[in-house]
């Protein structure tokens, strides 16, 4: 952690804080070297490359103000982990930045040093480093997400080859139902259950972490869904120089989801809206068994939607067999 401001304008906790709440997410990782350096020093694993990504999130642009913090954090956590997962890397460490407000900074600390750490015992990583801030503006935090990969292996969003197998993991929709259910927007009639299953998942991502562990080799693109499956699906279409076909039947859908769209149909742009992050990707057909047999080995849930095709972009096809025309693109927040 680094205080850059000369010693009579530093916040007298700068030191206090670091130690209280930095500190133990650094653990004994010797990268970290106790947060007593100015910098990390990473040692990279044998073997393997090093794969490096960067989320920031706004108070009121990426996150509601009253969120919990400690959720806050985790979706930080998570959103980042989720690139990761696309590339096929595990996580090793992260650097974090956080510009917070004066009047809520200990309580900022508190919860995010709370989510940091319960999602530290899940995902297997730990804090290297970074820098704490007060701003008169919005609480904003960064974190750079570092992972590794087999050398040479990691996925990308241009692999992909015409007549490759589209595949998604867990279910798609949620995050965008999700934030309406967050912002009380939801049809009349779901049911309680239902929305704390949407809410959750918008708040609570999980990052599909073994999943991308397990498809290098197997697939042949990778992209995680932030911006809506079929938004995302572009970005692989463009970087892969081909056009796709999904089914929209075959679209795994959540029970929750499910309940939505039967009260009312007009919520199906949601589930193109993106914070899902799942995993979709391709593979050759000849692949479609090690898909499987990867999702099960990972123990998560994969539907085969679809197909690449030539073209320059995806279409969707109803289960009338008609193309849905309209704006499939994802939107963001607010
Ligand atoms: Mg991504």
């Amino acid at each position: 952690m680094s205080a850059d401001l000369p010693e009579d304008n530093r916040p007298l906790d700068e030191f206090a804080a670091i130690a209280r709440y930095f500190k133990p997410l650094a653990g004994g990782d010797p990268t970290a070297r106790h947060l007593d350096d100015d910098a990390a020093v990473l040692t990279p694993p044998e073997g393997m490359d090093l794969v490096f990504t960067k989320d920031a999130m706004v108070a009121g642009v990426h996150f509601f103000e009253d969120d919990p913090k400690d959720m806050v954090a985790r979706k930080l956590a998570r959103v980042n982990l989720s690139d990761l997962a696309s590339m096929g890397a595990r996580p090793l460490g992260y650097l974090l930045a956080t510009a917070l407000p004066e009047g809520s900074r200990v309580e900022w600390l508190e919860g995010l040093s709370r989510g940091f750490a319960a999602d530290q015992e899940i995902f297997g990583w730990s804090l290297w480093g970074g820098d704490t801030v007060s701003t008169p503006g919005p609480a904003t935090l960064s974190l750079t997400a570092v992972g590794a990969v087999a050398r040479g292996q990691a996925l990308s969003r241009g692999g992909a080859g015409e007549g490759d197998l589209i595949f998604v993991s867990g279910t798609v929709g949620d995050g965008g139902l999700g934030l309406r259910a967050r912002k009380g927007d939801l049809p009349e009639g779901v049911t309680a259950d239902s929305i704390k299953v949407l809410e959750s998942r918008f708040l609570l991502p999980t990052p599909r972490m073994a999943l991308g562990q397990a498809l290098v080799g197997i697939a042949s693109a990778a992209i995680d869904i932030s911006d809506g499956v079929m938004s995302d699906l572009g970005h692989i279409c463009e970087v892969s120089g081909l056009g796709a076909m999904v089914s929209q039947a075959a679209l795994p859908l959540s029970d929750a989801a499910r309940a939505v769209l039967e009260l009312d149909p007009s919520f199906w742009p949601a589930i193109f809206a993106g914070d899902d992050y799942e995993l979709l990707f391709t593979a050759p057909p000849a692949r479609r068994d090690a898909v499987f047999k990867a999702a099960g080995m990972a123990g998560i849930p994969v539907a085969e939607i679809g197909r690449m095709e030539a073209g320059s972009h995806p279409r969707l096809m109803d289960e009338a067999g008609n193309m849905v025309t309209g704006s499939l693109a994802g939107y963001r927040h607010f």
